[in-house]
C-alpha cells in the first residue's frame, strides 16, 4: 500500500496546481484503485473532489467528461450513449466490478496513458481532446505520445458528429485485463479503428481506415482488416503472443466494422 504524508482537498484548479508544482512528491489522487496496488510514499494527495469536475456535461458541440468522473457513470451515462452509441459503456463494462467502477476515475485512467487502457483505446476512436491544466486543450493521440510531464488533466473533451461505433475486447476471463482490444467508429465516409493492449499504447490504424468505404463489402473489410496487421506492430506478454494478437486483431477489427455496418 502506498502512503501520504498529507491529505490535501483543492479549492480551486489554481491551488491545486501549486500544490503539485510545489513538490515532486505531491500528486494528484483520482480514485486511488491504481495506486493502492503500489508501495511508494508520497509528500501530499491532492484531492479534486470539491472542484465539481465528476460531470458529465452536453454542450452545443459536443459533450465534457470531468476528470473525477467515475468509470461507472460513463457505463450507464444516457447522453454518451445518445452522443456516441455504446462504445464507451463497452469499454469500461469488463473492469473488474461495478464497486470498482464506482470509484475509479476518468482521470486516473487516462492521465497515466496505460498500454493496457481499454478506455483510452475507445476515447481514441472518437477524436477525444484532452484539456491539460498547464498543457492546454491538445488531441487524445498527442497526448499519448507526450513523455510523462508533471499537469492536471482537467477534463475530456468530445466532439458531436453522426456517429456510428463498436467496442470489441478479447479476455481470458470476463474481469481480466484485455488480451486486445478493438474500437471501430465512422462518420459519414470516414473511419477510424484503434487497437490497444497490443500490448503497447492503444495506436490508430489510419492507413487500414483509409482503405474503408461508407459501406464496405466483404472483401473492402477483409482488405482494411490485414492492413491493421502489416500497419501496426504487435507484442508477446503473459496474456498472449504477438501471433495470437495478430490473429485476434483481425477478427476483432472485423466484428466491429460488420457490427457498424449492420
Ligand atoms: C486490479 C485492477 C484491474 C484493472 N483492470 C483494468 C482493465 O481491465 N482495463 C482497463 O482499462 N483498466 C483497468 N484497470 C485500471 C483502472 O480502470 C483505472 O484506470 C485505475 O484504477 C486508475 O484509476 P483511479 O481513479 O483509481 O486512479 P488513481 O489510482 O487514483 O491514480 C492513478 C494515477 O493517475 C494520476 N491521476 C489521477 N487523476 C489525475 C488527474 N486528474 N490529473 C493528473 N493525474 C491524475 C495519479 O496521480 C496516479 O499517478 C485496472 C486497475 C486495477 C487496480
Amino acid at each position: 500500500m502506498f502512503e501520504l504524508k498529507e491529505y490535501n482537498f483543492a479549492h480551486s484548479l489554481d491551488q491545486a496546481d501549486k500544490l503539485l508544482h510545489g513538490d515532486k512528491g505531491n500528486l494528484i489522487l483520482g480514485g486511488l484503485l491504481w495506486m493502492r496496488m503500489g508501495r511508494k510514499n508520497y509528500n501530499t494527495g491532492i484531492d479534486l473532489s470539491n472542484l465539481s469536475l465528476n460531470q458529465i456535461i452536453e454542450t452545443e458541440d459536443g459533450v465534457e467528461i470531468g476528470c473525477m468522473t467515475t468509470l461507472r457513470q460513463i457505463e450507464t451515462s444516457r447522453k454518451l450513449r445518445k452522443c456516441f452509441g455504446n462504445i464507451l459503456r463497452d469499454s469500461v463494462s469488463h473492469i473488474v466490478g461495478v464497486q470498482f467502477r464506482n470509484s475509479a476515475t476518468i482521470g486516473g485512467s487516462v492521465f497515466p496513458r496505460f498500454s493496457f487502457s481499454d478506455i483510452l483505446t475507445a476515447l481514441l476512436a472518437l477524436e477525444t481532446q484532452v484539456h491539460l491544466y498547464r498543457g492546454g486543450t491538445i488531441p487524445l493521440e498527442t497526448f499519448i505520445t507526450m513523455p510523462p510531464k508533471r499537469d492536471i488533466l482537467v477534463k475530456l473533451i468530445l466532439k458531436k458528429k453522426d456517429w456510428k461505433t463498436s467496442y470489441q475486447s478479447h479476455r481470458m476471463t470476463a474481469t481480466d485485463f484485455p488480451v486486445l482490444s478493438a474500437a471501430v467508429s465512422s462518420q459519414g465516409n470516414q473511419w477510424r479503428i484503434c487497437l490497444g493492449a497490443r500490448p503497447a499504447k492503444a495506436i490508430l490504424a489510419r492507413k487500414a481506415a483509409a482503405l474503408l468505404p461508407g459501406k464496405p463489402d466483404k472483401e473492402q473489410i477483409s482488405l482494411a482488416c490485414d492492413q491493421v496487421v502489416t500497419e501496426l506492430s504487435f507484442g508477446s506478454n503473459l496474456r498472449g503472443t504477438k501471433e495470437y494478437r495478430q490473429i485476434l486483431a483481425k477478427i476483432l477489427v472485423k466484428r466491429g466494422i460488420e457490427a457498424i455496418c449492420r
